[in-house]
């Protein structure tokens, strides 16, 4: 059911709505053109209630986050949704993301559509991540800009001349599976071996330390992590600032894994810009000064010294600010998807 706003004023609109489908989280927010956020909600997504009574309480925060934004309904252009992949951004359809069990072939955009009365379109949530980071953020100007997220898997994006890079079926961008150890740890995000995600990710960091601290236990060497229960990758960060050698051996793994991927992924796309979000960023110099040292000496030359390195400016609303991205990308910017 269309809400009553389908009369639109016919300059320059004011805002988009975001919407932000996670597999813990739901969000929503009203963004202007220059990603400010006039408001930003989120609420449990219970996936567990299964597709339509979560895109109903997703749909009525949208609605929510209208009203409270004091933002002119008639002067809201589109709806841009994020949401993990699988899925088709040209049909606006969720194929089978693997964080929503049960959601197969879900027109998200056409059910947008119908209840908002403003076209609607998705794109996967680390793709318009990176749209938000090139659009509003720390990329605002690069024309080549690569974007990994280093959250419970490691989700990438990818800006090319200026413009978001999708591949052949929308999927394109996966910067969490380059590998870097071809015979190294399983990745669950693929199912294939020794992927970038497989090391970096705050679920492996996490797994990795477990294992180093039962390796130092049964050698009766004392590590600070033992007291970690259970230990997370900001354990890790803090403990090898404080010294803790296993939590050190650890995070040195980490970022000579990250930087290992990105010298990669710098080498095949000589970006101007690669730009780290993520919970695991928050460690910030102390992940980013020996990952930028490595990169610096291993990629080739010229891509070696023309790559800075950074940390995302959308910081937790990024989801939201990512999908209002692709937004005004593909509707507002004249369909340059
Ligand atoms: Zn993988």
């Amino acid at each position: 059911m269309a809400d009553d706003h389908n009369t639109r004023a016919a300059d320059a609109p004011d805002a988009v709505l975001g919407l932000d489908i996670g597999g813990t989280k739901l969000a929503a927010g009203v963004v202007g053109p220059d990603g400010s956020v006039h408001s930003f909600l989120v609420t449990p997504t219970l996936v567990q209630e299964g597709v339509q009574a979560v895109l109903t309480r997703l749909f009525d925060l949208g609605r929510k986050a209208i009203d409270e934004s004091g933002t002119d309904p008639r002067r809201i252009a589109a709806t841009g949704i994020g949401c993990g992949g699988p899925l088709d951004p040209e049909a606006g359809v969720l194929l089978c993301p693997p964080h929503l069990p049960g959601w197969v072939d879900v027109p998200v955009t056409r059910l947008a559509e119908e209840r908002y009365g403003l076209p609607a379109v998705l794109d996967n949530d680390a793709t318009a991540a990176a749209a938000g980071e090139h659009r509003f953020g720390a990329g605002a100007g690069a024309r080549h800009m690569l974007y990994l997220t280093l959250s419970t898997g490691v989700g990438g994006g990818i800006v090319i001349d200026g413009r978001t890079y999708r591949g052949a079926a929308g999927n394109g961008g996966e910067l969490g599976h380059v590998t870097v150890d071809r015979n190294g740890r399983h990745c669950r995000g693929c199912g294939r071996t020794g992927c970038l995600e497989a090391y970096v990710s705050g679920t492996s960091i996490a797994e990795r330390a477990r294992e180093a601290v039962a390796e130092a236990e049964a050698a009766g060497r004392p590590t600070a992590l033992t007291g970690c229960s259970p230990i997370t990758a900001a354990d890790v960060s803090r403990e090898a600032a404080a010294g803790d050698p296993v939590a050190t051996q650890v995070w040195v793994a980490t970022t000579q894994a990250l930087a290992c991927g990105i010298t990669s992924l710098v080498n095949l796309f000589e970006p101007e810009l690669v730009v780290l979000g993520g919970g695991v960023t928050r460690a910030g110099e102390q992940l980013l000064a020996p990952v930028r040292r490595i990169v610096r000496e291993q990629a080739m030359g010229p891509a070696a010294r023309a790559v800075r390195i950074s940390v995302a400016r959308t910081g937790d609303r990024v989801g939201v600010v990512g999908a209002a991205a692709v937004a005004f990308e593909r509707v507002v910017n004249g369909g340059a998807a």
